[in-house]
This record gives C-alpha cells, structure tokens and sequence, in this order.
C-alpha cells in the first residue's frame, strides 16, 4: 500500500503490552504512551496482558481498562513474556500491532516513527535496534552472546534480537498465533512469516522502576528456546563432534601402537593413564550429549501434551461485553 491510500484509511493500531510486577512503571506507562497514541489521530487500543503479576499491577490495570481503548487480560499464572505477547496478540482488534515493553525501555514516542516506515517502505515486520543501551554490563554482554549466537543459528538476519518494540501487520501476527508452538521467540518467528522486514533504529531508556525480570537463568532458557526452535544444531554439533572425537581416537590409536613397536613394552604401560584420559574424555561428551537429547525430548515432550501456551482467565473491558478469542 502506497503512503497517501494510508492516509485515507488509517489503520487502526494494537499496542501490546506484557506485564509482570510492574506496578511502578504501569502509571507513567500510560501517561506517555496516550498523548502519542492521540496525536496519531487514528483509532488505537492498548491491550495490557498481565503476565501473573504478585504485586499490584492487575488492579492497575484494571483501572486503566475503565477507559474503553484499555483492555486488560489477565492470564492465569506466569507464562513468561512471548506467552503473554502471544495471549495479547491473540485479541487484538486493529490491523497493525506494536508491541513495546512495559518498562518504559522502550520509549513509546517511538511508535509513530514504527507506523511510518511500515506504512511508507510497505513492510509487514518493522524490528527495532536500540540505540545507546541502558542497561548494565551483566545485562549487554549476554544479550550480544544471545544477538550473535541467534544470527549464526538460525540463519535469520535481525541486530537486535532483544528489543521488543517492534510492529507487525495483522496477517503476520494471525500466522504466528496460528504456530501453536511453545517455548517460542516472537521476533525471530515473525521475521518467518513477513515477507518484507526492515529494522530502524530506535531510543533505548533506563528501566523506569522495578527491577529486570529477566534473571541469568531466564535469559539461558530464553536462549535455548530460540536455538531449539529454529534449528537443530546442536543436535547436529554433536554428531559433528562425535565423528571428529572418534576420527581423532583412531589416529591416537594408531599413534600409540607404532610408538609401542619402537619403543617396546615399556613405554606402553605409561600409555595406559593416557587411555584413561581419552576415556574420560569421551564419557564426558556422553554425558552432555545425553543432556542435549534430554532437553529436546523434554520440549518434544511438552509440545505433545498440548498445554496451551497461555490461558487466558478473564478480560476486562470498558466498553464492550466480551472480546471474542483471536486467530
Ligand atoms: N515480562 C513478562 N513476563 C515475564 C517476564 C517479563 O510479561 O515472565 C514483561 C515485563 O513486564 C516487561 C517485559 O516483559 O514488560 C520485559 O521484561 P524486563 O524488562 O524484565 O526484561 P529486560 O528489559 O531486562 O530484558
Ligand atoms: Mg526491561
């Protein structure tokens, strides 16, 4: 679509925003991202998903959802923050759908600069590469392993895989719900199921309150997800890595042997501890390469029972009854 047709039918925007204790930013939140969205002049929502938050938030929100562009989900326990994307996307109304962060990380300033380039360069996916990242040096230095490591595997060309504040358009964000899958990474999917994708840069601000919710922990689990569920390297680094490790047992063998003939018996005794290094070794790689398959069978495992991936356990709504589920 051609920016002047945009400017006849404004399409109308999906703010989607994953909550998780975060009663400290979820005022300010609201304050800066109304006076964005108006100057827009285009009908929007904001769809606040409460992501099994323990502190005040849900009641926040709540009071918040009284205005009739405010709905609010609540999700029936903590399923993590591509779930509860996921469970926002899955009731949206507009046609083109943002989301953002609810630190205020993201500045939501932003977003109209998101919506131009989406509707001038006709793109389905706009990512976002943050600018000047404020976050501490324990919180960068994973994040760029995950950036690079991402980039490698997965053979999808995105900077900045952490940024949230990204748009989609609506198809786009139907086919990812339509996935079904678990333990997923929204911006890599996304970047499957759009056919034109572009990144712009965008501001990146210090956590407004609260405290990150991603611990080391979460963020190596992250990592696995994405790695898990787009590729099946490390599978395949194994076997790589067996085939080499017993290429190379071989040549040992060979080596000892020959060493053996021209030095005699003697030596070959010392050769034993050697051996059991080698043995060692190899037990090792075992191990690890039973822990991989363990943690593709554990996914295997719980993409069979189909769980849903987020339960939705009520909505509140100012203005209307009762959204209908999405997809
Ligand atoms: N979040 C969520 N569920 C979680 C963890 C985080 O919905 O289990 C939300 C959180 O409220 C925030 C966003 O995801 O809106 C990013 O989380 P956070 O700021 O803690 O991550 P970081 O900026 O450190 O990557
Ligand atoms: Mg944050």
């Amino acid at each position: 679509m051609k920016g002047k047709e945009g400017a006849f039918t404004k399409q109308m925007i999906s703010l989607v925003i994953p909550v998780y204790n975060e009663e400290d930013t979820l005022p300010a939140l609201m304050e800066r991202i109304r006076p964005v969205m108006s100057e827009m002049e285009r009908p929007y929502e904001i769809i606040l998903v409460d992501d099994g938050s323990r502190d005040r938030s849900l009641e926040i929100m709540t009071g918040f959802a009284e205005s009739p562009e405010v709905r609010v989900a609540e999700l029936t326990r903590n399923y993590g923050q591509h779930a509860a994307i996921l469970a926002g996307f899955s009731i949206v109304r507009g046609q083109i759908v943002v989301t953002l962060d609810a630190d205020l990380q993201n500045p939501p300033e932003e977003i109209p600069r998101l919506i131009n380039t989406m509707e001038e360069g006709g793109f389905d996916v706009v990512g976002t590469i943050r600018r000047g990242r404020k976050d501490s040096f324990f919180r960068i230095l994973p994040s760029r392993i995950v950036n690079w490591v991402a980039r490698k595997i997965t053979g999808v060309r995105m900077t900045d895989w952490g940024c949230m504040l990204r748009a989609y358009r609506r198809p786009v964000v139907e086919r990812m719900i339509a996935c079904h899958e678990h333990a997923t990474f929204i911006p890599a999917l996304a970047t499957h199921f759009g056919k034109r994708v572009t990144e712009i840069e965008v501001a990146h601000e210090e956590r407004y309150g609260g405290k990150s919710n991603y611990s080391l922990r979460k963020l190596i689990n992250l990592q696995f997800d994405l790695v898990a569920s787009f590729s099946e390297l490390p599978i395949k680094l194994i076997m790589y890595g067996g085939i080499l490790l017993a290429v190379l047992g071989v040549c040992f063998g060979v080596v000892l042997a020959v060493a053996r003939l021209v030095y005699g018996a003697h030596w070959a005794a010392q050769g034993v501890f050697t051996l059991f290094a080698i043995l060692f070794a190899f037990v090792g790689l075992q191990f690890f390469a039973l822990g991989v398959i363990g943690e593709y069978i554990g996914r295997i495992y719980r993409e069979v029972r189909k769980r849903p991936e987020y339960v939705i356990e009520r909505i509140y709504d100012g203005d209307l009854p009762q959204a209908g589920e999405g997809a």
